[in-house]
């Protein structure tokens, strides 16, 4: 049995912030919405304590949960927190996402850890576009995707921010690629957080446009109610994913999401910080797992649609 929000949403998926700190400098990157701590050098919480949080996630019907960054491959002990959380009864579904960079060398034993599916940023194949938009080496990025391919992750997603004037047309290659290598691309709106509102300006594009001829090519079209109803684009030979976040209620009515930041508090959501509840400071305090089950409960109440319909 899920927590329902005061909108009637189920909370169904957790999104753990492991890390501040990164190997790429993505100049568009939202930062999972986080403010940027002066000190990133080392981490806010340990292995124990994000296993832990994850367990009393899954004993309140948070059956989904997503590692993400900074860049959760940074954290030399992340074998030991997918161990963890992989252990945990009720568990359905344990992913990372990465900029694939370190994957290489990490990809066989995470899988063996029981992690199993793995979205792999990629912005574009260009080298030098890759390394303008992210500072680092695409030929590293795609030998973490063939790394992924190889270790048995299922699927292997590719995250293609859409950037106006600088990777749109890189889109047919895009799709290639994920037909080729068979993995499923997915197609992300350029959302404004932590992003500049002169980059927002200049590089947001909307996904009207992708999501009109991939429909056209589509054999069929799926729509995922607990993913912000998120379509998808069966196409004769490849998967398309289109994520569409902004101004669209429908993607905020159908969030089934809570975060819990690097430094332990509970987000809401993606677009606000002015709700968050600190949840590490009790548990680090004592703090029994019913108390730290009431304070999931309150935050899941704090949980609202940020687009809303008029
Ligand atoms: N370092 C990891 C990575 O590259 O996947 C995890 C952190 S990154 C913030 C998590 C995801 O957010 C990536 O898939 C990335 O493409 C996406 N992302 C980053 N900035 C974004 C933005 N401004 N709008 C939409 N998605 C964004």
């Amino acid at each position: 049995m899920s927590l329902t929000d005061n909108c009637g949403r189920p909370l169904l998926n957790l999104r753990i912030s492991i890390t501040q700190r990164c190997n790429n400098r993505c100049v568009y990157c939202h930062r999972e919405g986080e403010v940027l701590r002066a000190n990133r050098s080392s981490e806010k919480m340990t292995v124990q304590e994000i296993v832990r949080f994850a367990k009393i996630a899954v004993e309140l019907g948070i059956a989904r949960i997503k590692l993400t960054g900074g860049e959760p491959l940074m954290r030399k002990d992340l074998p030991k927190i997918v161990s963890g959380i992989t252990l945990i009864e009720g568990l359905r579904d344990l992913s990372l996402t990465t900029n694939g960079l370190l994957l290489l060398g990490m990809a066989e034993d995470l899988h063996k850890r029981g992690l199993k599916r793995v979205n792999i940023s990629l912005p574009t194949l260009n080298t030098d576009t890759y390394h303008r938009l992210t500072g680092g080496n695409l030929q590293d990025a795609l030998s973490g995707v063939k790394a992924a391919i190889k270790a048995g992750f299922c699927p292997v997603k590719l995250n293609m921010v859409i950037l106006k004037d600088v990777n749109v047309s890189d889109v047919p290659a895009m799709i290639e690629y994920a037909a080729q290598n068979r993995v499923i691309l997915q197609l992300i709106e350029l959302d404004p957080i932590n992003v500049g509102d002169d980059y927002y300006a200049t590089h947001h594009r909307s996904l009207d446009e992708q999501e009109r001829l991939l429909r056209e090519k589509a054999v069929s079209v799926e729509q995922r109610p607990y993913m912000h109803n998120r379509l998808i684009y069966h196409l004769p030979n490849v998967t398309v994913e289109a994520v569409h976040p902004i101004e669209n209620s429908d993607f905020c009515m159908h969030c089934t999401r809570m975060r819990i930041t690097s430094d332990g508090k509970l987000k809401p959501c993606l677009m606000r910080n002015d709700n968050l509840t600190d949840i590490l400071t009790p548990m680090r305090r004592g703090a029994d797992d019913e108390e730290l089950k009431s304070l999931f409960i309150q935050s899941n109440m704090l949980r609202e649609p940020y687009n809303k319909s008029a």
